[in-house]
């Protein structure tokens, strides 16, 4: 470690030392400011690098959380030159700088970073950035270290210690709005689902009154315990989706990472739903690129998006329609489509769709659903790094679109660990 030094200024220019430095804490003021009003986490993180990046005057900049369930750090955001493929990849705490400076809980700055034994060189071959110099602070709250904050090549000359108590004070900072942001969505979702929940129960309050009358005919008792077990069902998937939609958007999913050929989990996802696809009479057509690469990915969770965009084109087509899943290799990327012919989605529902909770209005009544699977999917998709999109004309059809980034890191003889993108409860 170096120690971090103060410069020799030059008596004549003091002046303007001292108004460059007050220029720049009176930036940080205003980057705090920012971030303390912004309650989305993924944008969040994204102005938390940012800001790191422009205050300490260097290349680039990531943050790295703290799962302590498995005990490494993972990168969760990082500025655009050094983004590239990093994803999640995770980062050992008991060799690497950031594991340095998240166990000692205190500053380190390294000038020459490949000198230094700590450097953890594969995220550096995942991003082919170079490092050379890095100043790293951890980002603690009043009883809990959450991470840290990187700051990589500085631009001109070496970090210092103006450098040191810049990026200190935003950690501060980036660590209270992080929890802020984290209680302010978990609150807001608690609050959602109260109100889906609240159809099933009064559904369910009624049935258990009617089933207490003793003049109740026979069928109508039976009638009413279907409803019962429709309305169970329908709270079961409900429970299910909304665990899961609190823990994408809350950071708390833990994802694995390996190569997953789509091919391969498509013909799993049509076992599972080629008897609810005849039984509509519905044809399921598949159409695969023979040159396509694997993702790297989480296999459950993108069998899960596959699944519900599937099932949503089987559920929202008409009896005898038709679904065409088409794959192919688009450059570095892989391009899905799931088309349908169905109903179609209105023009003015189609922003909405993958908002959590919204179902096209008319469709709610004829077709069971939550209104969670396609938030999930775009939560599952972005990240992995990839986009979901959707076109659609009424009474024509829909086309789901997914584009994921192929798995390059089969190529580059670097191994990243399972990442697990949890925030600290
Ligand atoms: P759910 O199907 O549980 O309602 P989703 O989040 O999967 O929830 O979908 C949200 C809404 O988008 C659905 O309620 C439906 O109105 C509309 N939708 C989704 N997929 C299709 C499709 N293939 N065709 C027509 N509408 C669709």
């Amino acid at each position: 470690m170096s120690d971090l030094e103060t410069q020799e200024i030059k008596p004549e220019n003091l002046d303007q030392h001292y108004s460059e430095i007050l220029h720049r804490y009176a930036r940080l003021l205003e980057l705090s400011t920012d971030l303390a009003s912004i309650l989305d986490l993924d944008i969040l993180f994204r102005r938390i690098v940012d800001a790191a990046r422009e205050l300490t005057e260097c290349e680039a900049a990531s943050l790295l959380l703290y799962d302590a369930k498995d005990d490494h750090l993972f990168f969760q955001a990082a500025t655009d030159l050094l983004e590239e493929g990093l994803g999640r990849t995770s980062v050992p705490t008991d060799n690497s700088i950031a594991g340095w400076i998240f166990i000692h809980n205190e500053p380190l700055l390294v000038d020459d970073a490949l000198q230094d034994p700590r450097f953890f060189r594969e995220v550096d071959a995942i991003t082919r950035f170079q490092t050379r110099s890095i100043l790293g602070v951890p980002m603690r709250t009043k009883d809990k270290t959450l991470g840290v904050i990187e700051a990589i090549n500085k631009e001109n000359g070496r970090f210092d210690q103006e450098d040191r108590n810049l990026l200190e004070s935003l950690a501060l900072q980036a660590a209270i709005s992080i929890e802020n942001s984290t209680l302010f969505q978990q609150s807001d979702i608690v609050a959602e689902m109260v109100h889906e929940l609240r159809t099933p129960l009064t559904a369910l309050t009624a049935v258990a009154n009617l089933l207490q009358r003793p003049d109740l005919p026979n069928e109508q008792r039976l009638n009413l315990a279907r409803t019962l077990h429709t309305e169970v069902n329908r709270l079961n998937g409900m429970t299910t989706d909304f665990l899961e939609i609190s823990r994408l958007e809350t950071g708390r999913t833990r994802f694995y990472r390996e190569p997953v050929h789509l091919g391969g989990l498509i013909e799993e996802c049509l076992q599972v739903v080629r008897a609810q696809a005849e039984e509509e009479g519905i044809l399921l057509e598949v159409n695969i690129d023979r040159s396509i690469v694997p993702v790297q990915g989480d296999r459950n969770r993108l069998k899960q998006v596959l699944l519900n965009l599937l099932t949503n084109a089987i559920k929202y087509n008409q009896i005898g329609g038709k679904v065409v899943i088409r794959l192919k290799q688009k450059g570095e990327s892989l391009l899905l489509s799931i088309e349908d012919t169905g109903r179609g989605i209105p023009e003015e529902a189609i922003p909405h769709v993958f908002d959590r909770f919204y179902r096209v209005p008319d469709q709610e009544r004829d077709a069971p659903g939550t209104g969670l699977g396609l938030a999930i999917a775009k939560r599952i998709i972005e990240s992995h790094g990839g986009t979901i999109s959707v076109e659609s004309e009424i009474d024509r059809g829909s086309t789901f679109f997914i584009r994921l980034p192929s798995d390059t890191s089969h190529r580059m003889d670097t191994k990243p660990l399972s990442p697990h993108p949890r925030l600290p409860n």
